[in-house]
């Protein structure tokens, strides 16, 4: 999968009152919107960011829309964009003279979406499951897919070195590609390399994504100050996590570009960065159901189960791994249920576990109650909550390549005589991991 399957549609209208619902409704079902106020910076971003489509206004100061169609239809570039033009009024005449400008189709003010949709499909050529470009079989093998790829694996501090070429020296990063939606998972260091690939492989197409956050210790935000999307003005990133136990996420992540720390703020970043803050524990990015879960750590700290069309993730990069129960699918209504049964309930029949392994057995008795996770303790936990894969994570900056391959065949060998058929591997950076939904049996 090269690029995002996301059709860029601008809006120009005077009126905030009809272009801001609009532009809303459009985001909700997955276009990525601009907006312009009058026809000459209209045409501006036209040119800029040649979308697919135009939603034009006919009557606005600073170029009308019969300019505007004029203007697009004069530029070769422009050639394969749509223009649906929108007027409070339906004269025979202006819809006549709006032909003859160029434009491809007419809409009457208000706006009815399901009316919108309607001309969009008409205008637009049919695409591969309704999302891939042109209809070429990469954009089918999105369907059904996901590929999530490492980043950064590492907990605490970025450790570079001789001894870490291996499995990567950076902090907690993944990208997950699933359902046409681009997600990232927490911003440690490793998010510097995967927005230098991301720009890339974009270039000067804009990049919608969302990035979760799990918490806001620094191993998992530290490298979002260095990622290089939201430098770009026609970025859009939707940052997710939930309020911290001392300040709110938005906070949080400004504080630590504040000067004397960073010489740039985080409100002077060109991306068009929205942070919101959760409520809930259950959310959806596009059509992928999110759970979320509190884990055992200090502070705020969750864990995301994604529900892609191709299986599920669970990321889980911080979590203390004591006194895990099954998940047997019965509840006892009469006990309040504890952090842990909350946790095995949440992994249960996972497809991919990605798991805080940072101990091994021994390691742990001196660092209870620190908040990580002990490897023997975690494939316990994996085994007994039925978890098909399972990548160690959030390793110690201590461990080098040979200690984390030891700990992986530890891990591997107590699988084994559990005769457990998991499948366990040690993340590692730049590794890529697709799942594929199973296929349909025909009736
Ligand atoms: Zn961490
Ligand atoms: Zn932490």
């Amino acid at each position: 999968m090269r690029r995002l399957p996301m059709r860029t549609i601008l809006l120009i209208d005077d009126d905030e009152n009809c272009r801001t619902p609009a532009a809303e409704m459009l985001r909700r079902a997955q276009w990525h919107v601009i907006e312009a106020e009058d026809g000459e910076r209209g045409i501006e971003m036209a040119i800029k960011h040649r979308p697919e489509v135009i939603l034009c206004d006919l009557l606005m100061p600073r170029g009308n829309g019969y300019q505007v169609c004029r203007a697009v239809r004069a530029r070769l570039e422009l050639r394969h964009t749509k223009i649906i033009v929108v007027t409070g009024r339906d004269y025979a005449s202006d819809r006549k003279s709006a032909e003859e400008a160029g434009a491809d189709d007419y809409l009457v003010k208000p706006i009815v979406f399901e009316q919108l949709l309607e001309v969009l499909a008409r205008v637009l050529p049919p695409r591969a499951n309704g999302a891939g470009a042109d209809g070429t079989e990469e954009a089918q093998a999105q369907d059904g897919m996901a590929r999530l790829k490492f980043w950064g694996v590492r907990g605490s501090i970025p450790s570079p070195g001789p001894g870490t070429v291996f499995f990567g020296g950076n902090t907690s990063c993944l990208e997950l590609r699933a359902d046409g939606q681009l997600i990232i998972l927490d911003a440690g260091s490793g998010i510097r390399a995967l927005g230098l690939a991301l720009d890339g492989e974009f270039k000067d197409e804009p990049i919608e994504l969302t990035l979760l956050i799990t918490h806001t210790h620094w191993d998992h935000i530290q490298g979002f100050p260095f990622f290089l999307p939201a430098y770009r003005p026609q970025n859009r990133l939707h940052i997710l996590g939930y309020e911290g136990a001392r300040d709110g996420l938005a906070a949080t992540l400004a504080g630590q570009m504040e000067s004397p720390y960073f010489p740039i703020a985080l409100k002077q970043m060109p991306g068009n960065i929205v942070i919101e803050e959760l409520k809930e524990m259950e959310f959806h990015i596009g059509s992928i159901r999110v759970d979320a879960c509190f884990s055992n750590h200090p502070g705020v700290c969750v864990g995301y189960r994604l529900f892609t069309s191709a299986g599920s993730i669970v990321y889980l990069p911080d979590n203390e791994s004591v006194r895990m129960p099954v998940h047997n699918g019965e509840d006892d209504d009469a006990l309040p249920r504890t952090i842990e049964q909350n946790l095995a309930d949440f992994i249960s029949d996972a497809d991919v576990l990605i798991c805080d392994s940072q101990y091994t057995r021994d390691e742990y008795q001196a660092h209870l109650g620190w908040g990580h996770g002990c490897v023997d303790d975690v494939v316990q936990f994996a085994i007994n909550n039925r978890v098909k894969r399972l990548y160690l994570f959030h390793f110690d900056p201590a461990h080098d390549d040979r200690f984390i391959s030891g700990m992986l065949m530890h891990a591997r060998d107590l699988a084994k005589k559990a005769g457990s058929t998991i499948r366990i591997e040690a993340a590692r950076e730049a590794e890529q991991v697709t799942l594929v939904a199973p296929a349909v049996a025909a009736p």
